[in-house]
């Protein structure tokens, strides 16, 4: 038993179960045994590989289309890119460079990280070391405020969810409790807390909801209501309310229990890029998209980025562009299951990669 369940089995005993917002929350960020505090799990031998690993044309693609949206905000003088959980800074590496293409945005920007793992603020630091004035923040509410753009790859996925079933006397919560002398899910007795009812569709018995916790992207929506600015949000997902269980747990590229070794194992949902709409929108931001990420990087110019990187490359290089652009955008490999939602200031009307 890892110490983190008997830390957990600890808190169920004492306080009864756990919501499994708190136990996802638990497995991830634990100060000492959380599953991001604790290592570097990207790449090949980690546990998962994400889209700037897989290729510096996700990062530099996205580097300009923040440039695109800086001119779109009116080109301020000062602009603050911030990224939410990072990763090895890959992303953030590609995108700067490729950022030089415009030296007056260059000039105006200010880079924010928002981390909660020291392993991987470490990890972050390698690929940005020519960069100077790189502030880390634990939370998005520590970033200052002023024109923003936001960039979110596969952050979402790994934030806490709270799940639902439903009865015959309606919602109840899905919690993590102990049954047969193992974790696992159970059902708790009283109804829905009244700050979910708003966001529970009309369901047959035994459905089961997932809703995630308001967090990082009602902040975001807050602010983009307020400010000039755009956060872009890229993670596995489907566009409706997510009415199953799609907690995920994985480990050394391979799907695992999430109940076996807490704090071992990524835990993720998978994103309901409808919720986040309909928050942001109820926050007063403007919402783009969702789009499909293959389609969004295709009208960003992947195409032609990846023959342009060809045109230097030896034949075994060449062969790995292509894999790349497959994985990134074929419609059986990352194309379609990832998806693309922009939350924008509603004054900045349409979005590059979002309007035709
Ligand atoms: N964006 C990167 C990494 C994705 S993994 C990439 O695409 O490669 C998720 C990242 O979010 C990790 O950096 C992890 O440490 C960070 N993270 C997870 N939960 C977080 C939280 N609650 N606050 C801040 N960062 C978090």
């Amino acid at each position: 038993m890892t110490p983190l369940e008997q830390e957990i089995r600890q808190i169920i005993e004492t306080e009864g179960p756990i919501t499994v917002s708190r136990y996802m929350q638990l497995c991830l960020a634990h100060p000492k045994y959380g599953y991001y505090v604790t290592r570097d799990p990207l790449g090949q031998k980690g546990d998962f590989i994400t889209a700037p690993e897989v290729s510096q044309m996700f990062g530099e693609l996205i580097g300009a289309w923040a440039a695109a949206v800086w001119q779109r905000m009116g080109s301020p003088l000062k602009v603050q890119l911030v990224e939410l959980g990072p990763g090895r800074g890959t992303l953030m590496a590609d995108a700067l460079r490729a950022s030089r293409a415009l030296p007056e945005f260059r000039a105006a920007l200010a880079v924010h990280l928002v981390e909660i793992s020291p392993s991987l603020r470490q990890a972050q630091k390698r690929p940005l070391a020519g960069e100077t004035g790189v502030q880390w923040h634990d939370s998005i509410e520590d970033t200052p405020t002023g024109p923003t753009i936001f960039i979110a790859n596969e952050f979402i996925d790994a934030l806490p969810v709270h799940q639902f079933v439903k009865d015959f006397d309606g919602w109840h919560m899905r919690v993590v409790g102990i049954a047969g002398g193992k974790l696992d899910f159970v059902v708790a007795p009283e109804p829905m807390p009244k700050d979910f009812a708003n966001d529970a569709p009309a369901a047959s018995n035994g459905t089961i909801l997932e809703l995630r916790d308001k967090g990082p992207t009602a902040v975001v929506a807050q602010r983009l209501a307020r400010e000039r600015g755009a956060a872009l949000i890229v993670d596995y997902g489907h566009t409706g309310v997510t009415l199953r269980d799609t907690l995920q747990a994985v480990r050394n590229h391979r799907y695992a229990d999430p109940f076996g070794d807490p704090g071992e194992a990524d835990l993720t949902t998978q994103v309901s890029f409808g919720e986040l709409a309909v928050r942001a929108k109820r926050e007063g931001a403007a919402v783009h998209g969702p789009i499909a990420q293959g389609e969004f990087l295709r009208r960003l110019g992947i195409e032609a980025r990846a023959a342009r990187l060809k045109e230097s490359a030896t034949p075994p290089q060449a062969a790995d562009i292509d894999a790349a652009l497959a994985r990134l955008t074929a419609p059986d490999q990352m194309g379609e299951l990832f998806k693309v939602l922009a939350i924008a200031d509603p004054k900045l009307g349409p979005l590059p990669g979002f309007d035709r």
